[in-house]
């Protein structure tokens, strides 16, 4: 059974460009349920834990240095599918390629300033929902 939750992080670009209403309005009127978020600068050891899986990409030193030089918002978000909707409601990676209407197309800068993070499968939305969020931060 799919599972029901993702983790977001609405990326530095994007609260700086003042999107971070537009995204969550995005969210919440599909559906999702927002059930832990946060406000936080990560540090550059914190950003390279998050996307350690990265590691050996030409693009892990500029897109660990860009996640933690800006404010992020990350967000537990709860509905049924949610890995796979929510993928479907941010788009592709490049938002250049990204279908129309989707949240990096509207909001995303460049592959790497996307706008926004989503979790590709249930197993890494809980290691990343715990990643930042104890279950006292959760509602
Ligand atoms: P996604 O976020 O769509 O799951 P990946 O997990 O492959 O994409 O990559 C993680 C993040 O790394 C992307 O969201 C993007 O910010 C950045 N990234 C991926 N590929 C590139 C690239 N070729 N050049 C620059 N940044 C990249
Ligand atoms: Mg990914």
């Amino acid at each position: 059974m799919a599972g029901r939750i993702t983790l977001t992080m609405i990326k530095p670009h994007a609260i700086e460009n003042g999107n971070l209403g537009n995204i969550l309005a995005k969210i919440i009127e599909a559906g999702f349920r927002i059930s832990g978020m946060k406000l936080m600068r990560l540090s550059l050891k914190q950003a390279q834990e998050f996307y350690k899986i990265h590691e050996e990409h030409d693009f892990y030193k500029p897109l660990t240095e860009f996640m933690s030089n800006g404010p992020i918002v990350a967000a537990i978000l709860e509905k049924d599918d949610a890995v796979e909707d929510f993928r479907k409601l941010i788009g592709a990676t490049d938002p250049s390629k990204a279908d129309e209407g989707t949240i990096r197309r509207l909001f995303g800068q460049s592959t790497k300033e996307n706008a926004v993070h989503g979790s590709d499968s249930d197993e890494n939305a809980k290691i990343e929902a715990d990643f930042f969020f104890s279950l006292l931060e959760r509602y």
